[in-house]
């Protein structure tokens, strides 16, 4: 059977990367639609003990190999691995975290093995493609869903005729689901030697540095968004930090605000930044164009606070404030400490 695979990454902490257990969470409806098993690849350092993190999310086969060199990531030793066992197995689709190590390896990997790879997917499903020149109908394709045209657009790409059908996604973009508690599977250790050349390991990492991340977007469960509106008086993002301390949430941007530097390129939602799905988003004086919608979306609850009532993050709001947020703000930050006494 033509498996779906997806590539896990490690974390610093040795644990299977969030972007990795979303995957397999899709991956699982992929691979029921399609009537296969779901293959996860995990290549690492002492990695025999996440088998138990991998297998409620519903992963029939772990293929894990195991060695010392192999943590932290490299890009040879780690492609030799993934297109060995690509063209042993023949899986039909394989999935990538669109993260630095996936948009390394990905890339690398389909040119290798001739066959496309969209980056970046925003939805993945199984469908059927007409080829009108062959006159022929063939099912079970994965439609790859992702915005183009500068977001104007959703393509849906199809790879019809090569395999595997490859594709990167974007952390927070799929929901992470526990598919059975009790799910379990085989495991299968791939032995190293046989995989990967001596000559794969020609970086030797002398030392390494991990910085600490500081902002904490894409966990955070409430958002406090500000747009280019908020630079219409001085003093905007310090008064949305403000609302952010209240609340305990954390201050995300729009690309204009980022580019008008008003905030740091870490904190910007959306298309080419970081896509969220926290219990609430406030967004303060954000348009809501269809990029900054991209990356937003899936918030549970959404707020938007703008002068303008018919602006587009009003039309997927669940409430609107039609106002001025400077004036808004201090009035919400006033209510939520007299009330959450
Ligand atoms: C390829 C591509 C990728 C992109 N990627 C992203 C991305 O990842 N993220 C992203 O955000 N954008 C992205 N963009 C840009 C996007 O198209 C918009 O330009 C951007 O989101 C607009 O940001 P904004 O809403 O802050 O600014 P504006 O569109 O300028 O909107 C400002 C809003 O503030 C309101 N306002 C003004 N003053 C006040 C006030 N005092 N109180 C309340 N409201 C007020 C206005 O009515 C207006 O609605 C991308 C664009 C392209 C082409």
């Amino acid at each position: 059977m033509n498996n779906v695979f997806v590539y896990c990454e490690i974390t610093e902490e040795n644990r299977i990367a969030d972007v990795s257990l979303e995957l397999i969470s899709k991956a699982r409806k992929l691979a029921d639609g399609l009537k296969v098993q779901l293959e996860a690849v995990v290549a690492g350092y002492q990695v025999q003990q996440l088998e138990s993190s991998l297998y409620p999310y519903g992963v029939d086969i772990i293929n894990y190999a195991d060695d010392e060199k192999l943590f932290p990531y490299q890009t040879l030793p780690h492609f030799s691995i993934v297109t060995k066992l690509i063209e042993e197995k023949k899986p039909q689709i394989c999935l990538f975290g669109a993260t630095s190590v996936g948009r390394d390896l990905a890339p690398r990997v389909a040119s290798y093995l001739r066959c496309g790879l969209t980056a970046d997917c925003t939805s993945l499903e199984i469908g059927q493609y007409e080829d009108k020149k062959e006159n022929k109908t063939i099912d079970n394709l994965l439609y790859q869903i992702r915005p183009a045209f500068g977001g104007n657009i959703i393509a849906t790409i199809v790879n019809p005729y090569t395999r595997p059908q490859m594709a990167t996604v974007r952390e927070g973009v799929m929901k992470k689901e526990i598919y059975d508690p009790n799910h379990t599977g085989e495991f299968v250790r791939i032995d190293t030697k046989n995989y990967v050349k001596q000559s794969d390991y020609c970086i030797e990492i002398l030392s390494r540095e991990i910085e600490k991340q500081k902002i904490k977007i894409k966990s955070a469960q409430i958002i406090v968004c500000g747009g280019y509106g908020m630079n219409s008086k001085p003093g905007g993002f310090e008064l949305l930090q403000q609302l952010a301390d209240t609340l305990g949430a954390e201050v995300g941007a729009t690309r204009a605000a980022v580019d008008g530097g008003l905030a740091e390129h870490e904190r910007q939602i959306g298309q080419t930044g970081v896509t969220v799905r926290p219990k609430l988003y406030i967004g303060c004086g954000v348009s809501g164009a269809v990029q900054h919608r991209a990356g937003m979306d899936q918030s549970s609850k959404i707020i938007s606070i703008n002068t303008d009532p018919n602006a587009p993050l009003n039309a997927i709001a669940d409430y609107t404030i039609t106002g001025d947020a400077f004036e808004v703000i201090p009035k919400l930050i006033q209510y939520y400490k007299k009330n959450s006494k």
